[in-house]
């Protein structure tokens, strides 16, 4: 039995239902007129860029349908990048943590803000120092570039998500970019989700030294489009033939936007339906879960 949806409201004017099985927390719409009907569209994409939380797993959770989401995506042949603006895990570890939820892929569909970070401070300024505040993921991916660790005279100080900040880290900082060093966050997030809530994230943790040494830093990770291009590097694809897929209005969705990428918002994490319209953009599509779009796909 099919309707054609259970939600009040209707954020944009040219929205088109799909038939979705009554009583199941599923949708799709195609809230934009600019990329055609879904189904055509998957059809045709080579390329999807996928975020990671609140689209494949929140926390240690993995979500409804994104084992058959990982199924099509290979079934289809497309090429695909999970992306995510956590700094703290390199690849082969968030391809540990996959394979702990059943999902096995090779360390190169993974992709986050602290490959991007490494990669941008790589081309600004080739063999550089950085003083680091941040976890492995955020280390190895500079020592990869060429980078050295230097805790005296470096050219950047790199913040990035961190377990073991300290007050100590803090006043280094300052003191490095009061020097001349430049400050650059891998991603602005201000909070990020573990199972049973929320930590402080990069931008919140840049914060007090941003607002001491007075300077604004520079984020790499999302919504920044740098990130999306360097994407669309590794899958070599073009932006016109593929899709971006994100939980977030405010990062994952602008970076489409401002990348000219198609975009699929999934409302199995961050954006819930109901704050859709409180944003100045809109995303092409708008889906339950990502599990959705094997189901569309093959309609
Ligand atoms: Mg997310």
């Amino acid at each position: 039995m099919y309707c054609p949806g259970h939600l009040d409201g209707e954020p944009f004017a040219s929205v088109r239902w799909f038939g979705v099985p009554c009583g199941m927390q599923s949708l799709e719409r195609l809230v934009s007129e600019r990329l055609g009907p879904i189904k055509e569209r998957l059809a045709q994409v080579r390329g999807v860029i996928s975020d990671m939380d609140g689209v494949i797993y929140h926390g240690d959770r993995l979500l409804p349908g994104a084992g058959e989401f990982v199924e099509w995506l290979r079934q289809e042949n497309k090429e695909f990048l999970f992306l995510t603006n956590a700094s703290q895990r390199s690849r082969k570890e968030l391809q540990a943590k996959m394979r702990r939820l059943g999902i096995d892929l090779e360390h190169d569909h993974f992709y986050t803000s602290a490959l991007a970070t490494a990669g941008f401070l790589s081309s600004q300024k080739p063999n550089g120092s950085a003083f680091v505040i941040g976890e492995s993921g955020l280390t190895n991916a500079l020592y990869d570039v060429g980078y050295a660790m230097n805790e005296v005279d470096p050219d950047y100080v790199v913040v990035g998500d961190s377990r073991t900040y300290s007050i100590d880290q803090i006043e280094k900082a300052v003191a490095l970019v009061r020097a001349g060093a430049k400050l650059i966050g891998t991603n602005p997030d201000i909070s990020g989700p573990v199972e049973h809530g929320i930590i402080p994230s990069c931008g919140a943790l840049i914060k007090p030294i941003e607002l001491v040494a007075g300077v604004n830093p520079y984020f790499v990770g999302k919504p920044n489009p740098l990130m999306m291009r360097q994407a669309l590097k590794r899958i070599e694809c073009r932006r016109e033939e593929t899709l971006i897929i994100g939980d977030r209005m405010d990062t994952d969705i602008i970076a489409g936007v401002e990348s000219e990428i198609g975009t699929v918002l999934v409302l199995s994490g961050v954006t819930g339906e109901a704050e859709l319209n409180s944003f100045a953009y809109r995303p092409d599509y708008v889906l339950s879960g990502v599990g959705r779009l094997p189901e569309v796909g093959a309609a």
